[in-house]
């Protein structure tokens, strides 16, 4: 066991089948993100068929690229964001609830589909403080038995102005 690829499961050949073996290669790409541009730098295998003398990226590849690309931009990572999850105890549901996202969307995040805004990513930076979930939860559980001193999110408000709106622009 003292190849340094070992941890890397080479795939068999999309193109023949055959054999592939690993090399990792340093990888620069510009990433876009509104009208910004990233150079992103990324260490990832590149699987090689010598058979056929197919090169090709697989997932392990495609992961690294999409952690180099949060890394970049200064997001937590799909990793990050599980152990969060995990420190904080919580399922899947409970979780998107404490941050106040819908599953779904903590799926996509979770599952390299889009990366989280940047205000959710420092929310979630909030929550992995330590004794950050349990203010969270603290904070949940006084506006849950609220006697009216606690203070309405200023977001909510926002959202339920806004759906006012929409519901007046229906009436019209
Ligand atoms: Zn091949």
């Amino acid at each position: 066991m003292n190849d340094m690829n070992v941890e890397i499961h080479a795939d068999a050949c999309p193109c023949c089948d055959g054999k592939t073996q690993i090399h990792w290669v340093e990888r620069e790409f510009d990433w876009k993100m509104g009208n910004q541009s990233f150079q992103v730098k990324s260490r990832i295998p590149v699987e090689y068929c010598q058979e056929c003398d197919l090169e090709f990226e697989g997932e392990e590849a495609e992961i690294r690229k999409h952690d180099a690309i949060c890394r970049t931009i200064g997001r937590l990572t799909p990793g990050d964001i599980e152990s969060i999850q995990k420190k904080s105890n919580m399922s899947h549901k409970q979780f998107a609830e404490l941050a106040g996202v819908g599953t779904a969307s903590l799926s996509r995040w979770k599952n390299r589909k889009t990366i989280q805004d940047e205000s959710i990513d420092r929310l979630l930076r909030l929550i992995s403080q330590p004794g950050g979930v349990l203010r969270t939860q603290i904070a949940k559980s006084e506006a849950d038995t609220s006697c009216g001193k606690i203070l309405t999110f200023r977001g909510l408000q926002g959202t339920e102005d806004q759906l006012r709106k929409k519901s007046r622009n229906f009436s019209l």
